[in-house]
């Protein structure tokens, strides 16, 4: 018994020792090829034309890898290749507030208008235009109302009301108020985001605000000052929220004279998203629509909330 027992340990130890010279040998395979290659050889890869312009054509259309790595041509450095592909997938390529991606109007051939108001908040930005939603509530006017964190903090009674009159949908406008950017792009002054993480808190931060005060995750993203690069674009989509300009610019950061609000909401057509203010009580906005609503219904438009039309 003792026997079998001694036999059976040699056995387990010459299996052990077998595994590990099965080990080296690999290893020392692998060290010769790699001497055997030398250098690291030269990536040899096919390079884009310097075109920006055929650039953004394709963004728009299905199919924006355009430009095939595989095929040869082009002889680079390693060092030149990263910068190639920086450039190429680091750098914005795109900016502005139409972009491919962005929501500028309904998706109906309807006489709907969608009336959105941003609340942008800061120290320029935290009035409230009571007249005005006075208004819209007195003559049964749905809107939507882009809500920034700043805003929420300035006037968190009257937000907390707002979320609870069903005519209102509250949606998202930021955080911090800046245009999403991958590298701080300005947009009127303000400066952008600087990479994905801060475009993804100035997206999500305010998200989750919303969230926990009224209960319900935001559906539509607009940023501060309407500007986005490619990726802010995506970002927000990711976090699950359809970024939405407008086709309509209804008051200018409410810079409008009431006159100059009128005309432009007469310009909507159906499926129009029309961009006002509801943070300065102090401009025409109000005095504008007024004059605008009673023709707009005369002329058969009915008005909606985003989500009436985009969430059915
Ligand atoms: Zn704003």
């Amino acid at each position: 018994m003792k026997k079998c027992k001694n036999t059976f340990i040699i056995v387990l130890v010459f299996l052990l020792l077998a595994g590990c010279t099965q080990d080296e040998k690999q290893k020392n395979k692998n060290t010769s090829a790699s001497k055997d290659l030398g250098a690291e050889p030269q990536k040899v890869i096919n390079l884009p034309p310097p075109n920006e312009s055929d650039y953004s054509q394709k963004m728009g259309s299905q199919n924006s890898e355009e430009f095939n790595l595989m095929n040869t041509g082009t002889t680079m450095t390693d060092a030149q290749l990263k910068t190639y592909l920086y450039n190429k997938f680091q750098t914005p390529k795109l900016w502005g507030e139409f972009l491919p991606g962005i929501m500028t109007s309904l998706n109906t051939a309807n006489k709907y208008i969608a009336l959105t108001f941003d609340a942008c908040g800061g120290p320029n930005g935290s009035g409230y235009d009571s007249q005005l939603i006075y208004y819209l509530r007195q003559q049964n006017i749905p809107a939507t109302l882009f809500i920034n964190s700043r805003w929420i903090d300035s006037n968190y009674n009257t937000f907390m009301a707002l979320s609870k009159i069903p005519l209102f949908e509250i949606e998202n406008h930021g955080t911090q108020h800046r245009p999403l950017s991958m590298n701080g792009r300005e947009a009127w002054g303000i400066k952008g985001t600087q990479n994905v993480n801060e475009i993804t808190d100035e997206v999500l931060n305010n998200d989750r605000k919303i969230k926990r005060l009224i209960g319900r995750t935001p559906y539509f993203f607009r940023s501060g000052t309407a500007y986005y690069d490619e990726t802010g674009i995506r970002v927000a989509k990711e976090i699950g929220e359809q970024p939405v300009n407008y086709n309509v610019l209804g008051d200018a950061g409410a810079t409008f004279k009431k006159e100059q609000v009128r005309d432009a909401l007469f310009k909507a057509a159906p499926g129009s998203i029309v961009l006002m203010h509801m943070n300065h009580p102090e401009g025409e906005t109000f005095e504008g629509l007024k004059l605008a609503i009673p023709e707009l219904k005369n002329r058969g438009f009915k008005f909606v909330r985003l989500a009436d039309i985009q969430l059915k």
